[in-house]
């Protein structure tokens, strides 16, 4: 268990400190702003969409640790993704966070973002770690959306 917890710590560690596709997507189609009030994170999602695929995806933001690194490892993991992809996911690493996750979830195809697993003992973090993920919906679903966890 302390491996774990330190992989958790080392991962989120470097992509909140090197965020990954940490820019504005010039030619974006879609991007919406996500505002969390109780932590005071805020992220815009860029995403580059060709009918269902995801071309490209960026963030641009502030926020904690938990919040950057998981917009960064959520860019990473969908780039080239269909939206239906991205809807699954969404769906498997919100149940995550909230451990809400019953057997019959398998989490593997989740990949490094299993690393937020942890997140579920700290109930004033859920948000933090899932706010990437609905902004990421509200731009899949609008040209420009804007949203807010409360
Ligand atoms: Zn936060």
């Amino acid at each position: 268990m302390e491996e774990l917890h330190d992989l958790y710590q080392e991962l989120v560690l470097d992509h909140s400190k090197n965020p990954r596709n940490f820019k504005k997507i010039l030619n974006c189609n879609h991007s919406a702003e996500g505002f969390n009030p109780l932590c005071g994170d805020q992220i815009t999602v860029y995403l580059k969409l060709e009918k269902d695929l995801i071309q490209d995806i960026s963030f641009l933001g502030s926020g904690c640790a938990i919040s950057k690194a998981s917009a960064s490892l959520m860019t990473t993991a969908l780039k080239n993704k269909t939206t239906k992809d991205a809807f699954s996911f969404f769906n498997k690493f919100v149940q995550m966070v909230r451990g809400e996750n019953n057997q019959g979830t398998n989490l593997e195809s989740l990949g490094k973002l299993q690393v937020f697993k942890g997140v579920k003992e700290f109930p004033v973090r859920v948000k933090c770690a899932s706010l990437p993920w609905h902004t990421l919906l509200a731009a899949i679903e609008k040209k420009n959306g804007k949203i807010s966890t409360e």
